[in-house]
């Protein structure tokens, strides 16, 4: 049975009078001032955090206590399975979307369109903004026309300029304060009823940093994934005052949008010393995965290059793995070029003066989506939640779908199964 939430102005009966109705709604738009008899309609609120780079499995080898309360008191999902390429952006996108970066367009944290003849990269605010290359329909876009308001604070996606946007949301800044994020997302849903956000969208963009510097298995990690369970704890004990303030229910859900692989030092490639790059006309993307286009004479020669080279492996466009769902957007290349699960593949840069500087970092992703390594995190509770229920492993693009069924939207149609996760949900 699907979880049902009745507006309380869909119960008014025939038999009342205008004017009687006329107070009920009148009491529903405005806050209900003390001795008010009316309860306020059981509307639906939702807030998503991310935390980028949280691996499946840190709270098996961490100490994270209040990620550990969320599971028993709501859904924890054995892992979030993420989209190829497991990278920030398309990732962010598809759990926004519900479709994968094949058809959404974002199809790495940085491409070319052949068509606008445009770069897109994700530190460049001028495409970052630009609608025209962010496709399919956000969660926010469904919701906000049909009149649900929506907030993002950082987002993916969020900043474009788009006609139906978050009505409120905050610009990407590296390094801003969490604390500060938190008391924006307090404030945003303690507005009046009329102003208030029913779906909250938010990002934290550790412990990606310290997964990639220091690896998923290291002090350092360990270190940043307790504190983050600390403002997961805060948040949830926030949220609460702000329920009992308002008087409302709300729906809390943490994912991340990939995991973390651990790199030995030594499993390197060097794709410079692989092919000859100045014979390649583009090349996006970044350890683990590139997207590549050689220059016309070169595909064949570059192609047979990369595929006899160990470490790596390389497929033509349209020849991935079904499972990958990637291969038809216009903005995929010829190429795409991947490390063997434990092995990057780096392009070596020259530094100024410093001779050839060998990038070394002890973690990343972007490797393929079933690679447990990728795996992210699912946790959820709230009103329409079980408690205490494991969820099998998912697609996170499954997760546009459960949004709208929260919220109590009509969903556009999406690459995600909503079936696959509707066991979190009570009355299922
Ligand atoms: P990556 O690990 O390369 O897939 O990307 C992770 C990085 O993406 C984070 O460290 C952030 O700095 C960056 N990032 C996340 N969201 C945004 C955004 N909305 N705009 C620009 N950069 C972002
Ligand atoms: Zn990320
Ligand atoms: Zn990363």
């Amino acid at each position: 049975m699907p979880v049902k939430f009745t507006h309380h102005a869909s119960r008014v009966t025939n038999t009342m009078s205008k004017a009687s109705i006329f107070a009920i709604l009148l009491s529903l738009l405005t806050a209900c001032s003390p001795g008010t008899k009316v309860t306020r309609a059981p509307e639906s609120y939702v807030v998503v955090l991310s935390m980028d780079g949280f691996r499946w499995d840190y709270p098996d080898r961490y100490y994270t206590p209040n990620l550990d309360k969320m599971a028993r008191t709501g859904v924890k999902a054995a892992s979030l399975q993420p989209s190829y390429p497991t990278k920030t952006f398309p990732n962010h996108y598809s759990i926004a979307t519900g479709l994968y970066p094949d058809h959404h367009g974002i199809v790495q944290n940085s491409f070319y369109d052949p068509k606008l003849d445009r770069v897109f990269r994700m530190g460049v605010r001028s495409a970052v903004e630009d609608s025209i290359f962010w496709e399919g329909e956000a969660i926010w876009e469904t919701a906000e026309m049909q009149g649900v308001k929506t907030a993002s604070y950082f987002w993916v996606g969020s900043e474009s300029n788009e006609t139906y946007r978050p009505g409120f949301r905050k610009f990407y800044e590296d390094g801003f304060s969490y604390v500060q994020q938190i008391d924006t997302v307090m404030h945003w849903l303690s507005l009046p009823i009329t102003q208030r956000p029913r779906l909250v969208m938010f990002y934290f963009n550790e412990p990606d940093g310290v997964g990639h510097n220091s690896g998923p298995e290291s002090q350092e990690t360990k270190k940043v994934v307790e504190e983050l369970d600390q403002l997961v704890g805060m948040i949830s004990a926030r949220l609460k005052g702000v329920e009992k303030k308002e008087k409302i229910r709300i729906n809390f859900i943490i994912v991340s949008d990939h995991g973390m692989g651990f790199i030995p030092e030594g499993n390197q490639v060097f794709l410079d010393e692989v092919i000859d790059l100045k014979r390649v006309r583009r090349i996006n993307g970044g350890n683990p995965v590139f997207i590549l286009e050689p220059d016309s004479g070169y595909l064949e020669e570059a192609y047979r290059l990369l595929s006899t080279t160990r470490h790596i492996r390389v497929w033509e466009k349209g020849k991935l793995p079904d499972h990958y769902h990637y291969g038809t957007h216009q903005r995929i290349p010829a190429l795409i070029v991947e490390a063997d699960s434990a092995w990057g593949v780096e392009i070596r840069r020259r530094a100024k003066g410093e001779g050839i500087k060998i990038e070394y970092t002890r973690g990343t992703h972007g490797y393929d989506p079933v690679n447990k390594d990728m795996h992210g995190i699912f946790y959820a509770t709230g009103p329409v939640f079980k408690q205490g229920f494991i969820q099998p492993t998912f697609e996170n693009v499954a997760i546009y779908g459960l949004l709208a069924r929260i919220l109590g939207i009509n969903p556009t149609k999406t690459d995600g199964n909503f079936m696959t996760i509707n066991g979190v949900l009570k009355g299922y």
